[in-house]
């Protein structure tokens, strides 16, 4: 194997496929599922090939091949792909005292929060952590962090310290869905795109 064609073999080793347009917006979500989820990923355009056949076999609904090669079509939204991916999209059964919404900067901080005084802490959130800051490639405002600090790094941090504390993370999750009654979270019906 030439030295070339090693060097882009790793460099790609954990990168995602999507077959899907950029303008269609299932594939929007399915991308800023795998950003948020600091998941590596390169879009291919059905525009011949492979990537047309597939696209001709699935219709409008947005594909991913993991590195392993296996092709996750996404119908239903991000959900059967954050289960194939190993995510935990269902919360472990029993009581939690505080139920989080949304995993940006405010949530996590939240969930950070409420889990180190000792609560169990459920953390909803219908794409990943970071939320809008999880996008930026650069924070320079933060307490804490003189040098700044990329957005994908302060969640990635964030999140580890919510589930070091003992919060519990679930993805692909929508609270529109979601209904609270004497206490019991009950998911109505499950998300799907925006
Ligand atoms: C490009 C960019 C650069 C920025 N740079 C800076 C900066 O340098 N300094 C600074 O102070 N601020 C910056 N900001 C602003 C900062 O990112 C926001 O103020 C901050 O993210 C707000 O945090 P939040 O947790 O309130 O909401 P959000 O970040 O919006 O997070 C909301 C979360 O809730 C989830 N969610 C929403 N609805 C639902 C639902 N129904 N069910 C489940 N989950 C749901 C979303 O998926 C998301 O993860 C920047 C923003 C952007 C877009």
């Amino acid at each position: 194997m030439s030295g070339g064609r090693a060097m882009k073999e790793r460099e790609f080793k954990d990168t995602h496929v999507v077959l899907g347009s950029r303008w269609q917006p299932e594939c929007f979500y399915v991308r800023e599922f795998l950003q948020r989820n600091q998941l590596k990923y390169v879009l291919a355009e059905p525009a011949r090939g492979i990537s047309r056949e597939i696209a001709k076999r699935c219709g409008d609904v947005p594909v991913v091949i993991t590195p392993k090669g296996d092709q996750i079509v996404c119908r239903d939204g991000v959900g059967s792909l954050a289960e194939h991916l190993g995510m935990k999209t269902q919360p472990a059964g029993g009581k939690y005292d505080l139920a989080v919404v949304g995993f940006g900067p405010g949530g996590l901080q939240a969930g950070i929060y409420g889990a180190s005084e000792g609560l169990r802490t459920l953390a909803i959130d219908r794409v990943g952590p970071g939320g809008q800051a999880g996008t930026t490639s650069r924070i320079e405002n933060l307490m804490g962090f003189p040098e700044g600090i990329s957005g994908p790094e302060l969640a990635r941090k964030s999140a580890e310290q919510a589930r070091r504390l003992g919060a519990v993370r679930t993805t692909s999750r929508d609270a529109r869905y979601c209904t609270c009654t004497r206490g019991y979270l009950q998911e109505t019906r499950r998300a799907r795109y925006r």
